[in-house]
């Protein structure tokens, strides 16, 4: 990671539907604590990554570092992969 990237769950308005947990295939969220997320890995993270931030229905995930002018779509796709190779689902 040349920065600081990792997602930040606001907690008031997550439902706690694990969608993002089951998404990341980085190991950013703890698996354990699911449909909690928790995240125990910040540097797992992928900079540049919104695929969580995008798939949550609450738009409860911004992220630190975050510059790009993003902003939570609530669920709906707008295509930000994180262009790890992963195919836009990790
Ligand atoms: S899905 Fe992307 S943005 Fe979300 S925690 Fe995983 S790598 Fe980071
Ligand atoms: S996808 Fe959003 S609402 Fe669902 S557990 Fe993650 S942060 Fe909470």
């Amino acid at each position: 990671m040349s920065r600081k990237w990792y997602p930040v769950i606001d907690y008031t308005n997550c439902a706690e539907c694990g969608s993002c947990i089951e998404m990341c295939s980085h190991g950013v969220y703890d698996a354990q604590k699911a449909p909690t997320p928790i995240v125990i890995n910040e540097n797992g993270c992928v900079e540049g990554c919104h695929g969580c931030g995008s798939l949550c229905p609450n738009g409860a995930i911004t992220y630190v570092g975050d510059d790009t002018g993003w902003t939570p779509p609530n669920g709906v796709d707008d295509n930000t992969s994180c262009g790890c190779g992963c195919g836009g689902n990790c």
